[in-house]
C-alpha cells in the first residue's frame, strides 16, 4: 500500500499523534510518504500526484481538513480524515473511532462513503468574483469561534447554549435576507444565515435537523431574530432531541436545496468553516458539489 500522509505541525496539542498513527499504519511493503504543511507550502502541489497512492490522510484541525479537501475533490483517492487540530467537528461528523489503532486499520481497510461538499462564492473588494469549498458551514452574522466551541467532544450543554448565545450577543444587528433556493424566493429577517454541508455538533445534536453529508443537497438555516433567552426553546430542543425530527428548531427557517444565491441588508459579513472572507456586499452563492469525495470511514460512522 502506498500512503500519503499530509500533516499540519502547527495544527493543536495532538499534533504528534500522526507519528504514532503512522507507526500503527505501517507494515511489510508499504510505502508510506509524510508531506508537511507550512506557509510557504502550496496545497495543490501537495496533493498533485496524490492518484498514485492507494490512500491519502489529511492531519490538522477544521481548517486545514477543509482546505486540503477543496483540492482532493473528484480524485476519487480513499482519504482518512486524522483529527489533530484544537477543533475537529468534520471529524466528529464523519463519526469514525478517533482511537489511533482504529484510525489506522480503517485506513488499511479502506472502506469509503461517497460525500458532498459546499461551495461558496462571493465578490471581494476589488469585485472579483472568488470561490472556495467548504466541509461544514459558511454564511454571514456569525463568530469563527463559535465553531470552535461547539466541538463534540467538550460534551457539555454550556457549549450549545454558548453557540446559540454567541448568534444572539455578539451580531445583535437584523439584517433582511432574500434567499433564491433552487428558483423559489423567500424574504425573512435574521441575525444569521448559515448554509451547511453537514451540522452535528456536541452530544450528537444535529443543529440543522436532517443535514447530511451525502444527500447532495445543502442546508440554509436562517436564525429569527430572538434574545437569547428566546432562543433556550431551541437549545432545550437541541437536548431532548438530537436529531431534531420531533421538535424541530423553533427559531430556525430552514431549506434545503442544490444551489442558493443570499442577499443579506445590511452586510453581516461573511465566513466558512470558521475562517473570515472579507466581503462587504452582503451577497453570496453557494451549492452543493455531490459525491466528490471518498472517505474512509469504519462501523461506527455516521455515513456507514
Ligand atoms: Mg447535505
Amino acid at each position: 500500500m502506498r500512503c500519503l500522509i499530509i500533516h499540519n505541525p502547527v495544527s493543536g496539542p495532538r499534533s504528534d499523534e500522526i507519528f504514532a498513527f503512522a507507526h500503527a499504519l505501517s507494515a511489510a511493503g508499504d510505502e508510506i510518504v509524510m508531506r508537511f504543511l507550512g506557509p510557504a507550502v502550496k496545497n495543490d502541489e501537495v496533493v498533485a500526484d496524490v492518484r498514485s497512492f492507494d490512500r491519502v490522510v489529511v492531519s490538522g484541525g477544521d481548517g486545514t481538513v477543509s482546505n486540503l479537501l477543496d483540492c482532493l475533490r473528484d480524485t476519487h483517492v480513499p482519504i482518512l480524515v486524522f483529527p489533530s487540530g484544537t477543533a475537529n467537528l468534520f471529524f466528529n461528523n464523519i463519526g469514525n473511532a478517533p482511537e489511533i489503532a482504529a484510525l489506522a486499520s480503517a485506513c488499511r481497510a479502506g472502506r469509503t462513503a461517497s460525500v458532498d461538499m459546499g461551495e461558496l462564492f462571493w465578490k471581494d473588494g476589488a469585485g472579483e468574483l472568488k470561490r472556495h469549498g467548504f466541509i461544514i458551514i459558511a454564511g454571514s452574522g456569525f463568530d469563527a469561534t463559535i465553531m470552535e466551541k461547539a466541538e463534540p467532544a467538550k460534551g457539555e450543554i454550556g457549549e450549545i447554549a454558548y453557540f446559540l448565545s454567541a448568534l444572539s450577543t455578539l451580531k445583535p444587528d437584523v439584517a433582511h435576507f432574500t434567499i433564491e433556493h433552487d428558483g423559489e424566493i423567500d424574504e425573512i429577517d435574521g441575525i444569521s444565515c448559515m448554509v451547511a454541508n453537514t451540522s452535528v455538533i456536541q452530544n450528537d445534536i444535529n443543529l440543522f435537523p436532517g443535514c447530511r453529508m451525502d444527500d447532495g443537497l445543502i442546508d440554509i438555516a436562517v436564525i429569527e431574530p430572538a434574545a437569547l433567552v428566546q432562543l433556550l426553546p431551541t437549545v432545550l430542543a437541541g437536548v431532548l432531541d438530537p436529531q431534531g425530527l420531533g421538535l424541530g428548531r423553533p427559531q430556525f427557517k430552514m431549506f434545503k436545496a442544490k444551489e442558493v444565491k443570499v442577499t443579506c441588508t445590511p452586510s453581516l459579513g461573511m465566513q466558512f468553516d470558521g475562517e473570515v472572507i472579507s466581503n462587504n456586499t452582503g451577497v453570496f452563492g453557494a451549492r452543493v458539489l455531490p459525491s466528490c469525495l471518498d472517505i474512509i470511514i469504519d462501523d461506527f460512522s455516521n455515513l456507514a
